[in-house]
């Protein structure tokens, strides 16, 4: 059997029913589009978050590009992120028309390096957009502070975040918005797309509601702005919503997991993800560096374990991101990181047995490099 850094079967062998009962109740409720459990949904994950309000949407880029434009980013601004993230990030920035500035990130966490941000604010920069990669966060105090004495709005990359903190916040609760993905190999993970977007803000929460409905706020009349159709289905809400009671038991799996290989691995010279004090990770991906990491992912195929590269090619590198100008070499760390790093498999249910074999043959691997 060929081993993943991800597979959700187990999980749903022992959520099954549940999650069928989900489909169920939605099935036979009457109403598939914007009924009581999108509803339901929302207040619960704003609940989660300490948040006033939450806006599901259809998925984790259409949460960030929707959330973008609540906050009024659009044609002409600048918007500070980095470029060691996954492409929908930039994508949506993008797609705003706006334009996405990078900051490298730090050689020990590989997260947005708060220091370079200042020198990257412009009189065009709107927002600033930290990634909260890997399952930790970003540096968010003196992120705010700049954002607070440029005048400059927070949106937060939550996708591969959920339920992390940060000296006791959650990710999520620390900017003016945020955005969810609930794809499925998330750490909240829907069977299909899903999103959704937190605020506190009134204003930001009326025009995402209007945004994600064609720009209406009552039925068949466009209002302001024509917007997008960009709704959370029923099905995944109600799925969602069964998850949510469950995500700090997911990530105690993942973090037990995370612990295994710490102790198994701690001795190689792999280097292992450090989590930045006053953190708490929740390992959506496990992430280690080997200079040597092409071998090491071709030797594992011979043991039928297939492993994966969050990301393989920094966005600023990309073909469809040429117009934005960045020559190589202009983001150091985060172009050396992604010729050396691989990820190992993480999910909540991966038995100690699979983690074993895992952590087995990469050692052998690594003993005959
Ligand atoms: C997955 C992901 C997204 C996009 O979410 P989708 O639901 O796939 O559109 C955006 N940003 C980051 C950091 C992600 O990991």
């Amino acid at each position: 059997m060929v081993t993943r850094v991800w597979d959700y079967l187990a999980e749903y062998e022992e959520e099954r029913e549940d999650i069928l009962d989900a489909v169920d109740r939605v099935f036979s409720s009457g109403q598939l589009v914007l009924g009581s459990s999108v509803r339901g949904f929302e207040e619960e994950f704003a609940a989660y978050h300490g948040r006033r309000h939450a806006v599901g949407v259809d998925n984790g880029t259409n949460a960030l590009k929707l959330a973008l434009q609540a906050l009024g980013v659009g044609p002409g601004d600048e918007v500070v992120t980095v470029s060691n993230t996954a492409a929908p990030t930039v994508v949506a920035i993008d797609s705003v028309g706006a334009t996405p500035v990078f900051v490298d990130v730090h050689a020990e966490n590989y997260l947005m390096d708060v220091e370079q941000v200042a020198a990257a604010i412009t009189p065009r920069t709107r927002c600033l957009l930290p990634v909260h990669l890997y399952g930790q966060c970003v540096d968010m105090e003196p992120l705010r502070a700049l954002a607070e004495r440029h005048g400059l709005t927070v949106l937060e990359d939550c996708a591969q975040a959920h339920g992390a903190r940060q000296h006791g916040r959650v990710a999520g609760s620390m900017g003016d918005a945020a955005a969810f993905s609930f794809y499925p190999t998330k750490v909240l993970g829907a069977y299909g797309d899903g999103g959704a977007v937190i605020t506190s803000d009134d204003q930001v929460e009326r025009n995402l509601r209007r945004l994600r409905y064609y720009g209406m706020e009552e039925r068949y009349y466009v209002v302001s702005t024509p917007g997008h159709n960009s709704r959370l289905d029923e099905v995944h809400a109600e799925i969602l919503r069964r998850k949510l009671t469950r995500l700090d038991e997911y990530t105690r799996g993942r973090r037990a997991v995370a612990g295994r290989y710490e102790e198994a691995l701690g001795d190689t010279d792999l280097v292992l993800p450090r989590t930045v004090p006053g953190n708490e990770h929740v390992y959506y991906v496990y992430v280690v560096r080997h200079p040597k990491r092409d071998a090491i992912i071709e030797a594992l195929k011979t043991y039928d374990i297939m492993l994966n590269i969050s990301y393989p090619w920094p966005v600023h590198t990309m073909d469809g991101f040429r117009h934005l100008g960045y020559e190589k070499g202009s983001l150091p760390v985060t172009e050396a990181l992604a010729s050396e790093i691989f990820s190992l498999p993480m999910y909540p249910s991966l038995s100690e047995e699979l983690q074993d074999k895992v952590v087995s043959a990469l050692r052998e691997v690594l003993r005959t490099l």
